[in-house]
């Protein structure tokens, strides 16, 4: 397998403020893990700017205008209680898009199998017209949207494991059943969406998880309700919203999973990428809040992504 690793200084400069969970620390902790000769093999090439007009595709003009208001010429500016700006916030965030994009044009050309995107500031919160949940711009529609565009792929799936349900993800896609989007999350959590019953178009899987779910449950979700809905919908592409927050040691939630799970998540989706997607998987950063779980958790990841 070739898998790529895109990342980017400049993700370290979209600052928040002291104490706040989603910091750049978590993506120094990410590249020191990735370090390790186990990686030599990485294909590490340096994310991107995005193209703004494909902000449009998961967006209106009227959220790109309000985000860019929202930067501020210095210092760091709240837009909600838990979402914020600073100076070079605008340019991250573009080039998390960037490098979102780049992953799905590497896949569809064969320059990799799969592609790891560590990026900052995440994306699966943010819905049509809110920045929310440290999020501005929704990387992983706007890649799918992208896949579809730019690559002509017809059916496009996100699985998203992050421990908080992407909101904005199904916000997105909420009546568009071109594109599949599963999630498991712990509820009740941040953002209080995720039901079972909240089904959309029929092309929204959702997976609440109780609060101290484990390894077991966990993986009985996966595969009785996401890997049976991507074998269904049998996607041109699979795009994983990869946060790490579900595991045990991450302070933001009370789900106990370990890298194995991660581990095993991936083998299995990679395991759908060959059977329907020609092996095309991208994987997108988005949480994962104890440095030492994100980390050990990125590495476990990366290297089943590289293993295949
Ligand atoms: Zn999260």
């Amino acid at each position: 397998m070739t898998t790529r690793l895109y990342s980017h200084p400049i993700y370290l400069e979209h600052l928040t403020p002291p104490g706040h969970p989603e910091r750049p620390d978590r993506l120094r902790a990410i590249a020191r893990v990735l370090e390790d000769e186990a990686f030599a093999a990485l294909d590490r090439v340096e994310a991107p700017k995005g193209d703004e007009a494909t902000i449009l595709y998961a967006h209106p003009e009227s959220h790109v205008q309000k985000v860019r208001a929202a930067i501020p010429q210095e210092g760091i500016r709240a837009i909600d209680a838990d979402t914020v700006a600073s100076p070079k916030s605008w340019v991250a965030a573009l080039t998390a898009i960037g490098a979102a994009n780049a992953a799905v044009d590497d896949v569809f050309s064969g320059k990799a199998d799969n592609v790891f995107v560590a990026s900052r500031p995440p994306g699966h919160h943010a819905e049509k017209t809110t920045a929310m949940g440290f999020c501005l711009f929704n990387n992983a529609a706007i890649a799918a949207r992208y896949a579809q565009k730019k690559h002509g792929a017809e059916r496009v799936a996100i699985v998203d494991w992050d421990v908080h349900h992407g909101n904005g993800t199904q916000d997105i896609f909420w009546d568009d059943p071109s594109v599949l989007y599963c999630s498991t999350h712990q509820m009740p959590l941040y953002p209080g969406t995720g039901a079972k019953s909240e089904t959309g178009a029929g092309n929204i899987v959702n997976a609440p998880l109780a609060p101290q779910t484990g390894s077991d449950i966990f993986r009985e979700a996966m595969r009785s309700r996401v890997f049976s809905a991507i074998d269904d919908f049998a996607p041109d592409l699979i795009i994983i919203s990869a946060g790490f927050d579900a595991h045990h040691r991450d302070p933001l939630a009370e789900i106990n999973l370990t890298e194995d799970d991660f581990d095993w998540a991936t083998g299995e989706l990679m395991d759908r990428a060959t059977r329907h997607s020609g092996n095309r998987l991208v994987s997108l950063l988005e949480g994962g809040y104890d440095l030492e779980g994100l980390s050990f958790s990125v590495a476990a990841h990366v290297k089943r992504l590289m293993k295949g």
